[in-house]
């Protein structure tokens, strides 16, 4: 038996792409927007926005170096730039 796929065009890259008719219950049941893009592209856009939001500026814990990294400025340990974390490390 297959399950009836719904039929989607990406509105970014125009490709189609098939909903499994499970992924739209869930659609249904959380009331969430239907997809407007692919999986390859919403894939792209959640790492691009993952990226922009997981990057702090902070500076090294024992150089003072300023880098850009994923932890919060208020995480509550001190991090480290490359050089110094391998310093910690070894
Ligand atoms: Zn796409
Ligand atoms: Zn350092």
């Amino acid at each position: 038996m297959t399950p009836k796929q719904t039929k989607f065009t990406c509105k970014e890259c125009s490709k189609e792409f098939l909903v499994i008719p499970q992924e739209m219950a869930i659609y249904a049941e959380k009331k969430l927007p239907l997809p407007d893009q692919c999986p390859s592209c919403r894939h792209k856009r959640r790492m691009a926005l993952r990226n922009e939001r997981a990057l702090y500026k902070r500076s090294c814990g024992k150089c003072g170096d300023s880098m850009l990294t994923t932890y919060a400025p208020d995480a509550p340990y001190a991090i480290y730039c490359q050089k110094c974390f391998w310093e910690n490390v070894g």
